[in-house]
């Protein structure tokens, strides 16, 4: 039974990879992970509250709407901000050099920055933000 799941897992954090770069819903990753061997979506469900409680995975609301969607973290997240377009949803990585600016400005306030728990919120180039 927990070599089943490990597959599960595994085939779940390969879809996760190929989508590196948009965010999905339960309903998006349970269709497009059809296969024979696919895992339910209760059992997708399960797995992703496993991965975001580890880490690997990050669950936020998509735009104005109620619906979570689940994005794969790269593993040098924690060096670094992140901000979301809330038009499209994509999750930019800023580089560690601004990261770090940005929490010395915040410090200077006397506000220690979380950046594990912080994603700044705007629009993206795309977008049409500036
Ligand atoms: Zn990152
Ligand atoms: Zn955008």
């Amino acid at each position: 039974m927990k070599g089943y799941q490990t597959e599960q897992k595994r085939m779940l954090l390969t879809f996760l990879e190929q989508h590196r770069a948009h965010p999905l819903t339960i309903e998006e990753i349970v269709c497009g992970l059809a296969g024979e061997h696919a895992p339910g979506k209760s059992t997708v469900y399960r797995l992703m509250n496993q991965l975001v409680e580890d880490g690997v995975v990050r669950r936020f609301v998509r735009g104005n709407s109620r619906h979570f969607v689940y994005q794969l973290m790269q593993e040098t997240c924690h060096k670094h901000l992140h901000c979301r377009c809330v038009a499209c949803g994509t999750l930019y990585h800023l580089d560690e050099e601004t990261s770090r600016s940005m929490g010395q400005l915040l410090q200077q306030s006397g506000f220690a920055l979380d950046g594990q728990q912080t994603t700044l919120l705007g629009t993206c180039r795309g977008c049409g933000g500036r």
